[in-house]
């Protein structure tokens, strides 16, 4: 059987993806060579897709009120809630908030039925979190939402630029792709401007170390720096640029000095880096969160677009600015007005005759007059009583949005809310009143748009399980209750996609950028076969190199921008991110036991002053705490991170782990153009979290942690799970304990205690076999995770307690490549042993590296750990 082509459902990269079902359920994944965004490489997160299709934590029927129910039933009582709703409350007391995980089309329907038939502007989505300052940022320089360039472009630029990025994690395929460009091409010159260390830098010629959001004031001297030298190009400004002697005055007086003691870099470094700009025509610059998610994140867009536009440096090869999405289909969103400030097709919520034209083609009884509530704002009414109906698809917004805690307080209070998810047991889930069952990736089907403009499709290639239903059907299915069927009529994904086209036809007559007109007219078979494609369809692949704004001049927008004054407020500031194998609330991610092999524990990277000034050591848990929350992490001591900062992972839930929500300390600061809230720049405290004893534990069944005593954090091993845990009070019967914690009351236990070191060791035994295993200690368990895990599936309880391998077995340490299951020390004894002195030569000798490419640059950075003299004996 031919295998299915589809696309990657994680990071804005939008990899295309061959897959190969197994007709039990599962399927091979394997990176599609002739899709254009990836030629055939996948990330770790990609090549793992195949794992995390089972049906474990699958809701699979609608719940009402925590009863099984059939769709009707569920859908009736939506219908008659909104209408209800809206009778009482009006219009605006509704509100849905979707997910740039969903399909165009799911999107389409959302939108569609949100604007135009109940008459409020309330669907915001995640992807606010994500990307709307870039999005705002564009619409105030360009006129609309448009992302210049391509993908090419970051391979074809002399100089590259890669702003609050860490692409080698978060985007690892367009990172791999500009590695192999520099490596063609060693000429090639790569910048990254993050306060962080991140796998990124491996690649950079120069970091700038920068205090966090202190980017416009960088850029604001950049845009000085240009003019100085002389490198405007006045053609283009005096034919298609607006605004241009504003931005530069208020730029030039940010001279070289000022920014460098703003930035908190040297003035050498700063030189070299406006060198490196300034100095080679074809230059991209890259942004993506740690841009975006900034109280001042589209002042940093404009800032930067405003050097590309005062250059001139944009739409051509190698040129200009390029955001990056962190969703897969944040694009998608965008393009049919996923946003509560937008409308669709990139037409203006703002503009009535924008608004006329899109009531006219979808037939709408109530088109919305105004911008709803976008995100932090729509779960603020919530918690305000006015938000009486909320629907929440694909999305865990009690997990992701800044303080998560007062958002759960919201949806609990609020009247009557709906939760569509493939998955039964997320933290919003739990706080539905109807819980509807998603088809997920793999069983549903549409399009996606990546970050280069490039739309794919996602094909099925599983039956959808139980009574799962794509989105769009359970959205048209309210619609027709509503009394919309007439506008709602869709069968299928390909009939909502001709409508999405034939909008945009519209639109591109409006004068807007975004157009796929040309596939309006797209029969089924078209659509099933409808290969990649980077719209404007038909049009060319970039945009602006000789003007054509779509403002109302066509020009494009320089902006005077005013850098935000420092932050001096008290604590740690509170950088928050992706770890390189999990995904957003790991609902996907988690059920891949390799996945979890790289980073199986919430962290705190804290630098090595802060933490000696708190007394916390390498590997001590730490309670990271805030006016708002706290949260118990490993402590992760580490110059990555600056002195004076923590950095947290978004991933962990409260699924997964006992106190982990990073979201819970953010306070609810947006950036006043976008409303994307500023994830990154929290102020919180760390101290040692005093445990009485720590624990490492591997069992066959899911422990029973929920009413542990401290901290515990659940992840999968192969065939297990593991569980990391510590308590503040020493049980006083430890087989007790093991027994209800393992819901073993009958099984044997054997026991290893030393009590003047404080280690126990704890095997359950059913029938012979080892069911569960328990290591404590009074300090942080030191055993072999690796080997106890693969211990427990071999069988081998005597190896198992030991903890670690025997003398005649090396110790593989903490695994890298997740893909060939490498370890740490296995790679540190090839490159010590003059085996691997590069990372072709760990690839020929261990296989690392050699698949995904994920984990290249940890394998430099290890290779760089080793003295050369060592790795030379
Ligand atoms: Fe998926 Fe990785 Fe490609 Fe992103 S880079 S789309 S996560 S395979």
């Amino acid at each position: 059987m031919a295998p299915v082509r589809t696309t990657c459902p994680y990071c804005g990269v939008g990899c295309g993806v061959l897959v190969t079902p197994d007709g039990k359920g599962g399927a091979a994944v394997k990176g599609d060579p002739d899709h254009p965004a990836n030629f055939g490489r996948l990330c770790s997160k990609g090549s793992a897709l195949g794992e995390t299709l089972g049906l474990e934590d699958r809701l699979l029927a609608p719940r009402v009120h925590g009863a099984e129910a059939s769709w009707d039933t569920a859908l009736d009582l939506i219908a008659t809630r909104l209408r209800e709703t809206i009778a009482a409350h009006g219009p605006d007391a509704v509100g849905i908030y979707c997910s740039g995980q969903i399909l165009t089309e799911d999107y389409y329907v959302a939108n569609k039925l949100v604007k135009g038939f109940l008459g409020t502007g309330n669907l915001d989505t995640n992807s606010r979190l994500c990307m709307s300052s870039a999005v705002a940022g564009h619409r105030r320089a360009f006129g609309t939402d448009t992302v210049p360039g391509t993908y090419e472009d970051l391979e074809e630029a002399d100089t590259l630029v890669l702003v609050g990025s860490n692409l080698a994690w978060c985007h690892p395929v367009l990172y791999q792709r500009i590695a192999a460009a520099k490596a063609a091409r060693p000429e090639m010159r790569v910048v990254v401007i993050d306060p962080r260390r991140t796998a990124t830098c491996d690649l950079a010629d120069l970091h700038l170390r920068l205090r966090p959001d202190t980017d416009a004031a960088l850029f604001n001297g950049l845009l000085a720096r240009i003019e100085a030298q002389g490198a405007i190009d006045t053609d283009y400004v005096a034919r298609h640029v607006s605004g241009f002697f504003e931005a530069v005055a208020a730029a030039r007086v940010w001279g070289r000095e000022r920014v460098a003691e703003t930035c908190g870099i040297s003035f050498a470094d700063l030189s070299a880096f406006y060198r490196l700009w300034i100095g080679r025509e074809r230059v991209v610059t890259v942004f993506s969160q740690g841009v975006n998610q900034s109280g001042g994140g589209t002042d940093k867009v404009n800032a930067i677009i405003n050097c590309h536009l005062a250059t001139g440096r944009i739409g051509r090869p190698g040129m200009g600015p390029f955001s990056v999405t962190g969703q897969p289909n944040a694009m998608g969103g965008r393009e049919v007005g996923g946003l509560a400030n937008m409308l669709a097709a990139h037409l203006d919520l703002e503009d009535p005759a924008h608004r006329a034209a899109v009531a006219g083609f979808w037939n709408a009884p109530a088109m919305v007059e105004r911008p709803g509530l976008k995100a932090v704002d729509l779960f603020e009414a919530c918690g305000a009583g006015q938000i009486r109906f909320l629907w929440i698809l694909s999305t865990n917004p009690v997990v992701s949005l800044p303080d998560a805690d007062r958002v759960a307080a919201a949806i609990r209070g609020c009247d009557f809310v709906v939760v569509s998810d493939t998955n039964a047991a997320t933290d919003t889930m739990q706080l539905a009143h109807v819980q509807l069952p998603a088809a997920g990736w793999g069983e549903k089907s549409g399009t996606v748009t990546n970050s280069e403009r490039r739309i794919s499709r996602q094909r099925s290639f599983l039956m959808a399980p139980g009574a799962a239903k794509p989105d769009w059907w359970a959205l048209a299915e309210v619609a027709r209750r509503m009394g919309w069927a007439e506008a709602f009529p869709y069968e299928s994904a390909a009939d909502i996609f001709r409508e999405h086209a034939a909008l945009s036809r519209l639109a591109a007559g409006l004068g807007r950028d975004f157009d796929i007109g040309a596939l309006a007219e797209i029969d089924d078979e078209g659509y099933h076969r409808l290969e990649p494609v980077q719209w404007p369809v038909g049009g060319p692949a970039r945009f602006f190199a000789e003007g054509g704004f779509f403002t109302g001049d066509r020009r494009g927008r320089m902006l005077a921008i005013t850098p935000p004054a420092r932050d001096t407020a008290p604590g740690l500031k509170l950088n928050t991110g992706r770890v390189r194998d999990h995904w957003h609330t790991m609902t996907r991610t988690g059920k891949s036991a390799r996945l979890s092999q790289h980073i199986a524990e919430p962290f705190a990277e804290i630098h090595p002053k802060d933490a000696a000034a708190r007394g916390i050591r390498a590997a001590d848990l730490v309670r990271v705490s805030s006016p708002r929350g706290a949260v118990i992490v490993r402590a992760l001591v580490t110059e990555r991170t600056a002195e004076g900062a923590l950095f947290v992972p978004i991933h962990w839930t409260g699924q997964a782990a006992s106190a982990g929500r990073v979201g819970t300390l953010i306070p609810a600061v947006t950036d006043p153009v976008s409303g994307q809230p500023a994830l990154k720049a929290g102020r919180a405290e760390a101290e040692r979290f005093e445990a009485a004893w720590h624990g490492f534990a591997v069992s066959a069944e899911k422990p029973a942690l929920t009413g542990a005593d401290g901290y515990w954090v659940l992840a999968r091993g192969e065939g297990c799970w593991r569980t990391e845990m510590a308590g503040t009070t020493t049980p006083a019967d430890w087989d007790a304990f093991v027994r209800t914690m393992f819901g073993a009351e009958d099984a044997e236990i054997a026991s290893i205690i030393d009590t003047k070191r404080g280690l126990a060791r704890f095997a359950l035994l059913r029938e012979g076999r080892v069911i569960a295993a328990l290591f404590t200690a009074r300090e942080p368990v030191e055993v072999s995770r690796a080997h106890v895990v693969g211990a427990f599936g071999s069988g081998d309880a005597g190896g198992l307690l030991a903890g670690r391998p025997g003398a005649a077995q090396p110790d593989a340490g903490p695994v890298v490549c997740v893909c060939f299951n490498v370890g740490v020390n296995t790679i540190l004894d090839a490159i010590t042993s003059g085996a691997a002195r590069t990372v072709s030569e760990i690839g020929e000798v261990l296989s690392a590296g050699t698949n995904c490419g994920s984990c290249r640059p940890e394998l430099n950075a290890l290779l760089a750990s080793v003295p050369a003299d060592v790795a030379a004996e």
